[in-house]
């Protein structure tokens, strides 16, 4: 009898072993199997944004829908960062200067720290200087250099302390007459915001590249890290410097990324608010940083500060190297790229 009972049990038992070890097969075919296979996709698209082709390229499972569904999310923020969009959350701020106007978390976290750059760079970065810009015709279309009555004028209303930004409220209140101008930032920001979808969707190697805004995940397929061409200011069809990237992120600033000719000179976009005028002694700014969106700022930011000012930033500050080049040709790259940078 219990001999009976016993052998019972373990037939039992047994029966259920095997039922699950049936299951956890079929799971694995059936769930399992597919991602190991599906993980090995790569994908790459390419699309027009934030006025530059902006090329994402990334490996992992389902790389084709994310890259497609982090591309779409880029163009989303482009509609609320771009003053130039007339729906965007910074067109909105600037219709109603003088008031205060709610904004999304992403408006908010590109302000607050381009306000942090703003006073870590005296000033040299301020996303105040709209006026400034639409006065030489940056973003406009309509060039010219402006008078010294023009340029005073528009830098009365240039100085991003005066922007107040309630971060409980999710709010913000520019002066009357001031114009926001996220353009030294938020392509980085955008980029980083890519970065965090893709990596949300456990992408593990990715490439984000906005016209030289440039953000990695993991390295390259190989196992090398991801390798960045830096453009030669002076004749930018050409690569001067290649720079390794894993994990990080790389920004350029250079004056021959927009500019218009006139009186034999060239006058770029990068404007330095002490003078309202193109900073003047630097021609391009490489940075890396940790996110593309501090490059980004930084990049603009070493622009406007300069040759000595530039590089005491650059040195001062962890987890930032960069490669300046002076209006001279003069090179310089910071101690902490030195060793991994190939000059060509
Ligand atoms: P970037 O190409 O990132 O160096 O940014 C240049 C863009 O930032 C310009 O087209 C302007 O929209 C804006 N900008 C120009 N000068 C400054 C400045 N000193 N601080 C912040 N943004 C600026
Ligand atoms: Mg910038």
């Amino acid at each position: 009898m219990g001999d009976k009972a016993g052998s019972r049990r373990w037939r039992v038992a047994l029966a259920a072993v095997v039922l699950l070890i049936g299951v956890a097969a079929a799971g694995y075919f059936v769930f399992y199997l597919p991602h190991v296979r599906a993980q090995d996709t790569q994908a790459q698209a390419t699309r027009f944004l934030m006025d530059t082709s902006v090329d994402i390229s990334a490996y992992g499972r389902d790389a084709e829908t994310h890259v497609k569904r982090a591309l779409g999310e880029m163009e989303r923020l482009e509609e609320v960062l771009s003053r130039h969009i007339v729906e965007s959350e910074v067109a909105r701020i600037n219709a109603n200067a003088g008031d205060w106007v709610s904004i999304s978390d992403d408006t908010l976290a590109v302000i607050s720290l381009a306000l942090q750059i703003g006073d870590m760079t005296e000033g040299a970065f301020d996303i105040t200087v709209g006026n400034l810009v639409s006065l030489w015709g940056f973003g406009t279309g309509s060039y010219k250099v402006p008078s010294e009555e023009e340029i005073a004028a528009a830098l009365a209303t240039v100085d991003y302390r005066k922007v107040e930004l309630d971060k409980t409220g999710k709010r913000v209140r520019i002066p009357a007459g001031t114009v926001l101008d996220l353009g030294g930032i938020a392509k980085g920001y955008i980029v980083d915001q890519a970065r965090s979808y893709l990596m949300k969707q456990r992408i593990q190697r990715a490439i984000v590249n906005a016209g030289g805004d440039i953000s990695v995940i993991g390295s390259r397929p190989d196992g090398n890290p991801w390798r960045v061409g830096v453009q030669n200011p002076n004749d930018p069809s050409q690569i001067s410097w290649v720079i390794p990237l894993q994990n990080n992120s790389v920004v350029t600033s250079g004056d021959y990324q927009r500019f218009f000719i006139q009186d034999g000179q060239r006058w770029h976009h990068i404007l330095d608010p002490r003078t309202g005028y193109p900073a003047r002694e630097l021609k391009s700014v490489t940075i890396v940083a940790q996110t593309a969106a501090e490059g980004d700022a930084l990049s603009t930011a070493v622009f406007v500060l300069g040759w000595e000012k530039g590089r005491e930033l650059v040195e001062r500050l962890p987890g930032v190297e960069g490669i300046l080049v002076g209006s001279d040709n003069q090179v310089w790259i910071s101690s902490g790229l030195a060793e991994s940078v190939v000059t060509l």
